[in-house]
């Protein structure tokens, strides 16, 4: 049977059903989701390189084409490779890291809303990702109970609805632009309805490493609404902005969003003063300020990370003689019981 009868077969429904899926949306699905492909890439050897088996299954290899394209050949120690490829090191056990290292568990009233400060809450709109990083600290969330999208938004948004102290809105995830287009402008829809929420905030990873996924009907979504949305991406080292992640945060600004960047510091990825420097500095090409620096969350499998809290004070030293004011993002950790950020510097 050739191609053309087997589509024929399935009915005029389904012929018409590949039309509808966008670009973006086949190369989120065509993500390299085999650790092997990230080994040959990077010119390693198979037979000395040990994966983590317990970590892979439950957090598995994940990341789309575009972000590949931007790892350099046979090189090991590649920024972009180390954010990505699992080692050993994430099947050990270190004192200080755990599954829930924020305490995530304790502050959601409803499934899928976070509510830690005043004034914003965060949803956690799906548990999808483009990209698997492996320092992420939501690598154990429980997703599957724990995801407004997946069941139903409506609790959430009662939720937000009744308390009128809230005036942000913070949609993360998981990404929460990996959410369809139908389904994300509901969301947005109906958050806008709701007369007390001035901002809202999207925390995504998607820009930088799925940069097709800023179409023009996202970027209508975005302004559409009535509470201004401000789009917070996430680099962690400038090589990751590569010139169609350029063109679609031309044209998020274009369209009047303010932007801005968190990144984690992780060791042998962006801890010394220079990679720093050049990220804050390509982010300013780009129209994006720098916002935070993050310390690692403590999360079981990331130990490999983390960057001690001297080197960290001394790295931002650095940069503070390197840059102006403005490009240097705030040093941070997350901790379980206070009301912001605690700052570090
Ligand atoms: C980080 C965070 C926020 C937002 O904090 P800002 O300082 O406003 O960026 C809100 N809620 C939770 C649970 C967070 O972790
Ligand atoms: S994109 Fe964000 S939420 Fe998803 S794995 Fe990476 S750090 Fe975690």
């Amino acid at each position: 049977m050739n191609k053309t009868s087997g589509m024929r077969a399935k009915g005029a429904y389904d012929t018409l059903k590949p039309m509808t899926i966008s670009s973006w949306q086949s190369e989120l699905k065509q993500t390299i989701r085999d650790p092997r492909t990230l080994v040959e890439y990077a010119g390693l050897d198979h037979s000395d390189t040990v994966l983590p088996s317990r970590a892979t299954a439950s957090f598995p290899v994940r990341v789309p084409a575009a972000f590949l394209d931007r790892i350099q050949h046979d090189n090991p120690d590649d920024p972009l490779l180390r954010q990505v490829l699992p080692v050993a090191a994430e099947d050990d056990e270190t004192a200080g890291f755990s599954e829930d290292p924020l305490g995530e568990s304790r502050h959601q009233p409803v499934p899928g809303l976070l509510t830690k400060y005043p004034g914003r809450v965060l949803l956690v709109a799906t548990g999808v990702c483009a990209i698997h990083c492996r320092y992420c600290f939501r690598r154990h969330f429980p997703y599957q109970k724990n995801n407004a999208g997946r069941n139903d938004w409506r609790p959430a948004l009662a939720a937000i609805r009744d308390d009128t102290s809230i005036r942000e809105v913070i949609l993360s995830g998981g990404d929460p632009l990996s959410l369809a287009d139908d389904k994300l402008s509901a969301l947005l829809q109906s958050l806008s309805a709701i007369p007390h929420i001035r901002r809202i905030r999207i925390h995504s990873r998607i820009p930088v490493v799925l940069p097709d996924r800023i179409t023009e009907t996202l970027v209508d979504a975005l302004t559409e609404i009535h509470p201004q949305v401000v789009m917070v991406i996430h680099a962690n080292h400038a090589n990751e902005i590569g010139e169609n992640a350029a063109a679609g945060l031309q044209r998020l600004h274009d369209a009047g969003l303010p932007l801005l960047n968190q990144s984690v510091l992780l060791r042998g990825v962006n801890d010394d003063s220079t990679a720093l420097v050049n990220l804050s500095e390509r982010l300013f090409d780009c129209h994006v300020l720098p916002y935070y620096l993050h310390m690692l969350d403590p999360v079981a499998g990331a130990a490999h990370f983390l960057v001690d809290d001297d080197t960290a004070r001394k790295i931002m030293n650095e940069v503070r003689t390197r840059l102006p004011g403005y490009l240097v993002p705030r040093l941070v950790r997350e901790e379980e019981d206070e009301l912001s950020k605690t700052p570090l510097d």
